[in-house]
């Protein structure tokens, strides 16, 4: 038998032993070339008398599998719109029988009659342990700290298609099977130990052979679900009440959590509890339908595309430029140790950079590095990390007063406050110590870099990186490129950024840069809305049910409503308006200059905030201002206020685009989600106007919100260029170095 990624072999007693082994990658996947050997090695087993059973393991030290080859998978993301002359009930069966090949293959391993047990020495994910499932015997590695089992599909839009959604909850409950399907989350082997996900524990150098007895053992093994009388554990929905009370439950906290935004969450709900009721091999062809119906969905072409292969491309340094020299930073220092500089000191320390902080005086760079102190005492306390790890970060940080103690670093990153003067003085302060080679970064949110840049020297090696609060926890670095920062620059601000384990998005110089900018319109709408008369509940509710992390009241309670007034006031002054005079400069006037509610900092804003700093509930105080004209949302309303809300949004992408700010499409999609939360199940801000509407959809609705409620809403003349030639963002701004797929007009 000829296998191109599994080596075969059958010993003396019968026993064939298949080693999955994908050439040239250091992980397996189930690329199309697996799935044939798959169905390649059960056509052998079930046919050939002379093999008595079978043993699946793997050649990679990373594991066993990790699921489906979404690379694959992603380059059919988007493709679509091919016209097959075909019926669509041709098309139907066309589909299914595509869908069903691996499905349809494992359920014939499980029934060929002959013992299959797998050795699980790495991780198993999504269609890696679908595949373990369908193995009448699971023996995983207890020696292997990094091993992971788990059913990850619905985080990137996709349902388990393998038949996971019905072997789990076959094997173990379903009380127990819906939070590992629906959530995703992985679980060890102890943990898959405990629940029954494997059946036996044993060190890595002896899984298979325990597996290869147990084959022996048992020549006429079943799964338990063909054994006669089988019972699901616990019970199923229909016929036991506590079971039915569970999926009820699941429904509306998923209801709750999703707003119905998440397809494949949906149709996993569905697929259980209709394939539970019947005999498997009818679960396995509902789980199918299912799963072709999830895969079609916008939605799963676009988070597969933005959330697992953009991101994985971005975090390896993608948008890097090639041909320079990879920099290992010896010292770095950082100026300011406010609030930023302290969480920027730490990550670097995390990465195992010695780090020089920089403040006016000692108390305050000792105030600074006192943030690293709380975050790693509270890691030593719940056990994720050690006392002497967490020594050996805290004293790479050395807080200082003394410019000299700049010298020799790698890189410079400037945190003082939002000012030009004040940053200028600093520039020149560290320039003055700086080796030639040394890189300047200025961690500014909204002055333009190259403005910033005047004052250096050598403003070659400047260039803005943008960190997000807080630094620990906020995955995306932005990196701005001045007019004159070089390329060697950017490739060592983006070696910085993979240094310190964040996803760095890299954008050209323009007031606010492409996430300050574009993040901003969200909340504007949103006051728009309010000075409008539209009751503040149902602006905040339609804002969170869009798939905003927010309501765009709350956004501005955070951001801080002086700081909302004071931009409306320089954006109108820049622009001609009379800002004052405005519904919405008025009502924005009087909650922070009369009633000195300033936001969530003061406990005191659009919101009422609990002692915790938690929002308790929307001012009532804020309806005797504003004269609420709609206060009911029927669907329509709703409808239309979720597209002002994110049109508005993505708008400002697309113009960031056509201004040369933004110039790859992966950028504005990975930065639009990890910057500002724009709604995940949409996969960007880009790929809303791409996928989920389509360049043309979304122009025709832009120009309709436009001549409704304003110009701010009107598409540009590259937006309406692309929608006549049928080019998408991802066709027009492909990554640096390819060439944009140019489409005649249809
Ligand atoms: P902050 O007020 O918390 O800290 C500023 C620090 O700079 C203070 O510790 C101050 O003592 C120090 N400083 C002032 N003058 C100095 C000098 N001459 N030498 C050395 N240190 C000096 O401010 P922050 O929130 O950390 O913001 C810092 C920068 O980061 C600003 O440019 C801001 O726009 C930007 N930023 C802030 C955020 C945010 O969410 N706060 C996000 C992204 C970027």
């Amino acid at each position: 038998m000829k296998l191109e990624t599994f080596s075969w072999e059958v010993d003396g007693d019968g026993i064939a032993h298949a080693v999955f082994d994908v050439p040239g990658r250091s992980m397996n996947t189930l690329t199309g070339k697996a799935v044939a050997d798959i169905i390649a090695i059960t056509k052998e087993v079930a046919t050939n008398d002379a093999i008595k059973g079978l043993v699946l393991s793997s050649g990679k030290a990373s594991g066993f599998c990790a699921g489906a080859d979404l690379g694959e998978m992603g380059d059919r993301a988007g493709a679509g719109g091919e016209k097959k002359q075909k019926s669509v009930d041709e098309l139907k069966k066309e589909q299914f029988d595509v869908g069903f090949s691996l499905n349809g293959t494992l359920r014939k391993l499980e029934t060929c009659g002959k013992p299959v047990a797998v050795a699980l020495n790495g991780l198993a994910l999504g269609g890696g342990l679908e595949v373990a499932l369908a193995c009448h015997y699971r023996v995983a590695a207890n020696d292997n700290p990094k091993i992971q089992f788990g059913l990850p599909e619905a985080k990137i839009g996709l349902l388990p298609g393998a038949g996971g959604t019905q072997r789990l909850p076959r094997l173990i409950g379903i009380q127990a099977a819906l939070p590992l399907i629906l959530q995703g989350e992985p679980f060890d082997a102890q943990k898959a130990h405990a629940m029954g996900v494997v059946q036996e524990l044993a060190p890595g150098t002896e899984t298979v052979a325990r597996a290869k007895a147990w084959v022996k053992a048992n020549p006429k093994a079943k799964a338990p679900w063909d054994e006669k009388g089988f019972k699901v554990p616990g019970g199923v929905p229909h016929k036991s009440p506590g079971v039915g009370q569970v999926a009820t439950m699941s429904n509306m906290m998923l209801a709750a959590k999703t707003y119905g935004n998440y397809p494949a969450q949906k149709n996993i709900l569905s697929c259980i509890y209709e394939g539970i009721q019947v005999p498997i091999d009818a679960g396995l062809r509902i789980e199918t339908r299912y799963f072709i119906n999830t895969q079609q969905r916008p939605e799963a072409k676009a988070m597969i595309r933005s959330l697992f292969l953009s991101t994985q491309a971005l975090s390896k340094g993608a948008n890097r430029p090639a041909g320079h020299p990879k920099t290992e930073f010896k010292k770095i220092a950082v100026i300011g140790a406010g609030l930023m500089g302290a969480g920027i000191a730490y990550v670097q320390a995390k990465a195992g950079i010695p780090t020089v902080l920089v403040d006016v005086t000692k108390e305050a760079a000792e105030k600074g590095k006192q943030y690293s102190v709380r975050l790693v005492e509270k890691d030593i306390s719940r056990g994720k990390l050690t006392k002497e790890k967490g020594d050996a970060l805290l004293a790479l940080i050395t807080p200082t007063t003394a410019y000299d103690d700049v010298k020799g670093a790698d890189l410079v990153i400037e945190a003082v406050f939002e000012d030009e003067g004040l940053k200028a003085k600093i520039t020149q302060a560290a320039e003055a110590v700086m080796g030639d080679n040394a890189v300047y970064g200025t961690n500014t949110s909204t002055l333009p870099i190259t403005g910033l840049a005047k004052a250096s020297k050598r403003p070659a090696n400047f260039i803005g990186i943008h960190f997000f609060s807080p630094v620990e926890r906020m995955g995306l670095v932005e990196i701005i490129n001045g007019k004159e920062t070089s390329e060697a620059t950017l490739a060592k601000a983006v070696d910085y950024v993979l240094a310190i384990r964040k996803t760095p998005i890299v954008v050209n110089d323009s007031r606010g840069f492409y996430t300050s900018r574009c993040f901003g319109t969200y909340t504007q709408e949103g006051l728009e809305m309010l000075s409008e008369g539209i009751k503040p509940a149902i602006i905040e509710n339609v804002g969170r049910q869009a798939g905003m992390p927010m309501g765009a009241l709350e956004v501005s309670d955070s951001v801080g409503l002086d700081t909302a007034l004071k931009v409306g006031r320089a954006t109108a002054k820049a622009t001609g308006f009379d800002y004052n005079e405005a519904p919405l400069g008025k009502l924005m006037a009087w909650v922070v200059e009369d009633k000195g509610r300033v936001g969530r900092k003061a406990g005191k804003g659009f919101y009422d905030y609990n002692e915790q700093g938690k929002p308790d509930r929307l001012w009532p105080g804020l309806n005797d201002q504003i004269e609420v004209k709609i206060d009911e949302c029927p669907p329509a309303l709703k409808k239309e206020l979720t597209n002002r809300l994110l049109f508005r949004q993505a708008i400002e992408v697309s113009r960031c685009f056509e201004e040369g700010v933004i110039t790859d499409a992966r950028d504005g999609d990975i930065g639009s989600i990890l910057a500002w939360g724009f709604a995940p199940y949409t996969g960007g801000c880009v790929s809303y106007m791409d996928l989920i509407w389509g360049v043309p959809a979304f122009v025709a609705e832009a120009d309709r919100l436009a001549d409704k409620y304003g110009e701010r809403f009107r598409p540009g003349k590259m937006l309406r260029e692309m929608a006549a030639k049928g080019q998408t963002f991802y066709e027009r701004f492909p990554p640096a170095g390819e060439k944009p797929k140019v489409k005649e007009p249809a």
